[in-house]
């Protein structure tokens, strides 16, 4: 589709209507806004395509400002991770920014507040305090500290930062309306005292803003014209707008605007849960390729341009909605079928023998690099007596549905010949052990003779015995049984895991063209799926992961 076919979503038809309404265009200007605690995930995706997917359609800069208002559970690890992830995606922030460059602006701007009898600090418990916000429908009570003096509250304010009190001990609130129908506008927490090392400020503040105290400010301190979150925030809007009121000094007012998380069926989203999976060993770390982070997902195989590609398709929403996973899935198929080079892969190998093609003897085959690709070009196999092809490509007697190899039949093996099933060597046990068949030495691909245009119902995919080399191949499965892990109120997400997520095999062959990749390649197995290289890989041991199987079982 081309961008002007293209309906606007909700959140372009907004910025159309402030343009239209006077907003210049070079005012406009974004961020993704993370939280340095967590990997990014698919979700967050979303919102980087939607921040980012702006900043190029109207060619505004955007801001890439980590949220690291909580020391606690924040770490430059994180930072790292999400800025690879950002940059593997391919899009380029304007600034990085980070909410602790404005630590000393806010404590200056809630002094302020202080002092025009707009904050105070109460020194009562968390319990109570919560206790007396009331319920929605029942205004709250004000703390007995709401009408203390500005000289107090700032003296208490002062020494909290100095590190004197102990965490919980007090807390710095705005004075706002404890009779608000709006839960958020009853005297919200500005401060409150942690006593940890912050990743960037080290110890220097012994007291920590909080998220809405926060996010406004940085928003218009960086000039943020539009300033998009999830559908959780909608009712903290009219405080954002409060605290930016409060601090207004000229300038531009941000505008805060919601959409739908995203949602995916078989997993769970929430950094808390990853984390989770990640510390109790449930996956092998955040980019475990069975995680739906981004990291995850590269790992997996994925590329940029599919996971861009699913978020046009999801869309972005004004209501709660779950994607299914197949969508991801059938994005993937999508762009690693036009990209990823073909090439042959035996996962369960069994040995077939040509009987009448001559010992000793090597073809090299042509064989088409990607038939969706025209500049993708050729590469060679070598075809010899001994191959091996699929335990399950066989079946001693067969149905007129098995279109595969029996005995007495013919089925061409890809890029080679046609064959025929003759016999088979069993072990003591009655176990097939070899396969013997006979070819046709007229009826090579492409060799145009009519032998080679004879029609056979199967074809399949082989590796010679000699020349293909061992791998281990990883094969995944979904994380979780459940389209919804995490919707079950008196259960765990953990009890839904799936036993069998992860399956290795170590018996593969692949074809010698395979020999020296390097991790992150990606390639089409013939008949098999998509796989990539991991990085778990060396040359004497190479290692795939599955990415996704060929199939599209994804309806429309
Ligand atoms: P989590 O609940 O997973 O910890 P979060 O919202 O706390 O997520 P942040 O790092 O604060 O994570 O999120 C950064 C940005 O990404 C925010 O603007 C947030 O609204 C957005 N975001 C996070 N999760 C999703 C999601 N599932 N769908 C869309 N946007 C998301
Ligand atoms: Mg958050």
């Amino acid at each position: 589709m081309s961008e002007e076919k293209k309906s606007l979503n909700f959140i372009e038809q907004i910025i159309e209507e402030d343009l239209k309404n006077g907003l210049p265009q070079e005012k406009l200007r974004f961020r993704f806004p993370p939280e340095p605690n967590g990997y990014l995930h698919i979700g967050h995706a979303a919102s980087i395509c939607l921040n980012f997917g702006l900043g190029k359609k109207y060619n505004a800069p955007v801001n890439l400002r980590f949220d690291d208002t909580n020391p606690a559970k924040e770490e430059q690890e994180y930072v790292d991770a999400i800025k690879k992830d950002i940059a593997w995606l391919g899009f380029k922030w304007d600034k990085e920014l980070y909410a602790s460059n404005y630590f000393q602006q806010l404590y200056d701007w809630a002094v302020d507040m202080i002092k025009q009898g707009k904050a105070y600090v109460d020194e009562q418990p968390q319990d109570v305090i919560n206790t007396q916000k009331g319920t929605p429908t029942q205004a709250g009570i004000e703390s007995p500290y709401r009408n203390r003096s500005a000289a107090e509250s700032l003296d208490l304010l002062e020494r909290m930062n100095k590190g004197e009190f102990e965490e919980g001990a007090m807390v710095l609130r705005a004075k706002i309306d404890m009779a608000s129908p709006n839960m958020h506008m009853r005297d919200p927490i500005m401060y409150r005292i942690l006593h940890r090392a912050h990743h960037r400020t080290g110890d220097q503040w012994k007291i920590y803003p909080m998220y809405d105290w926060t996010h406004g400010q940085s928003d218009y301190l960086e000039q943020i014209s539009h300033s998009l979150c999830t559908l959780e925030f909608k009712p903290h809007r009219p405080l954002y707008e409060w605290y930016v009121e409060q601090v207004y000094n000229g300038g531009l007012k941000p505008k805060q605007r919601e959409f739908a998380r995203r949602n995916l069926s078989y997993t769970v989203m929430s950094k808390r849960k990853l984390l989770q999976l990640v510390e109790e060993g449930y996956v092998n770390g955040w980019d475990d390729p069975r995680m739906p982070t981004i990291s995850g997902l590269r790992r997996r195989g994925y590329t940029p341009e599919s996971i861009i590609n699913f978020s046009e398709l999801s869309g972005i929403s004004k209501r709660e909605n779950v994607t299914d996973v197949a969508l991801l899935e059938f994005a993937a198929r999508e762009h690693l079928n036009k990209i990823a080079p073909r090439r042959m892969a035996v996962l369960d190998p069994i040995k077939l023998v040509i009987d009448n093609y001559p010992e000793g003897k090597v073809e090299y085959l042509k064989a088409e690099n990607n038939p969706e690709d025209e500049t993708a070009g050729y590469r060679e196999m070598p075809f010899a007596r001994e191959l091996y092809i699929e335990r399950d490509d066989f079946k001693e007697s067969a149905n007129r549905k098995f279109f595969r190899l029996t005995l007495g039949k013919e089925v061409r093996l890809k890029n080679a010949y046609i064959i025929k099933g003759e016999s088979v060597v069993k072990d003591v046990d009655g176990n097939i052990i070899e396969i013997h068949a006979t070819y046709d030495p007229l009826s090579k691909s492409g060799s145009g003779t009519p032998e080679s245009k004879r029609k056979v119902k199967g074809t399949l995919h082989w590796v010679t015995a000699k020349h293909s080399v061992p791998a281990e191949i990883r094969i995944y499965d979904r994380l979780f049984i459940d389209e919804a892990p995490d919707g079950h109120k008196d259960r765990s997400f953990l009890e839904f895991l799936n036993p069998n997520s992860l399956q290795i095999d170590r018996k593969a062959r692949l074809e010698p063209n395979l020999q020296d990749v390097k991790p992150g390649e990606r390639f089409q197995f013939t008949r098999l799926g998509y796989f990539v290289v991991d990085p778990d890989s060396t040359k004497d041991q190479l290692v795939f992961n599955r990415t996704v199987t060929l199939r599209d079982t994804w309806k429309k």
